[in-house]
């Protein structure tokens, strides 16, 4: 379940800018496919369904931004990895 709102505010991306990501859906990776997220400055691509070896990992981004994601979303973010 991905709350959409979260990302149409500017973030800011682990490359240090306050960017708008884009948001794609049905980005297919070896496994499945995703929602994902794209800085478009460092084009760095962030999976925000689930973590995925194929992209970033969205908690990487919550260092950043604080309420980004709440406690039980990264754990539900973490438990719905395809990739255990
Ligand atoms: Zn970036
Ligand atoms: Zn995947």
């Amino acid at each position: 379940m991905i709350n959409r709102e979260k990302f149409q505010n500017k973030l800011n991306c682990t490359c240090n800018e306050n960017v708008l990501f884009e948001l794609i859906d049905d980005v297919e990776c070896d496994w499945g496919n995703h929602t994902v997220i794209q800085c478009p400055n460092c084009e760095e691509i962030f999976s925000v369904d689930c973590e995925c070896p194929a992209f970033q990992n969205i908690l990487k981004l919550t260092k950043y931004n604080n309420l980004l994601y709440s406690d039980l979303e990264k754990l539900e973010y973490l438990k719905d990895s395809h990739q255990k």
